[in-house]
């Protein structure tokens, strides 16, 4: 018996009705990034089924530079493998999605934020990086950093939302838009 087991009968449940999924584009045309914390579970907040949308998550939702290099890698993966089955001008739109009461919050405290970047030898740099003190607006900053990456396809647009934790409710920040500043339909 371990903390896995009541996990795993929940697992025996859901194998008991499973059908798998084909691999293919995913069928919501949507990547998500969003914040890793337990609260706040894309699938569970958006509905989202197995196969419609692949979810990167981190402390903060924040779009670092190992987000963008998964965007970059999925947006070529499914050129290469799902020719004529996507979009040709529109493979996907990525949301971007931050949080109210976000635990990285705290990082934004310099004090506090010494003392973590101390006790855990992470650069104090990359705490500063994943702090989300208001979600909308580092939702606003992360939007335009993947929107400005040089590697970003011309076919992915992006959007920015913010996920209340006491409502349950994703409002949209910045309403979605290609590299090239045109609107995604
Ligand atoms: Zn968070």
């Amino acid at each position: 018996m371990t903390r896995m087991t009541p996990l795993l009968d929940r697992n025996e449940q859901f194998a008991g009705t499973y059908v798998p999924v084909a691999l293919g584009p995913p069928t919501a045309q949507m990547i998500v990034v969003s914040c890793l914390d337990h609260r706040v579970d894309p699938a569970i907040v958006l509905g989202l089924q197995l196969g419609e949308a692949p979810v990167i998550r981190n402390a903060g939702g924040r779009v670092t530079q190992a987000v963008i290099d998964d965007i970059v890698y999925l947006a070529f993966l499914a050129e290469q493998l799902f020719a004529g089955q996507v979009d040709a001008d529109r493979l996907f739109e990525v949301a971007v999605v931050h949080h109210t009461q976000c635990g990285t919050g705290f990082l934004a405290d310099p004090e506090f934020r010494h003392q973590a970047a101390e006790a855990t030898g992470l650069p104090e740099a990359a705490l500063v990086a994943s702090a989300v003190a208001d979600p909308h607006a580092t939702v606003k900053v992360d939007v335009e950093r993947l929107l400005t990456a040089p590697n970003l396809s011309p076919k992915v647009s992006v959007s920015g939302h913010v996920y209340d934790i006491a409502t349950g409710r994703v409002t949209t920040t910045v309403d979605a838009r290609y590299p090239n500043g045109s609107r995604a339909a």
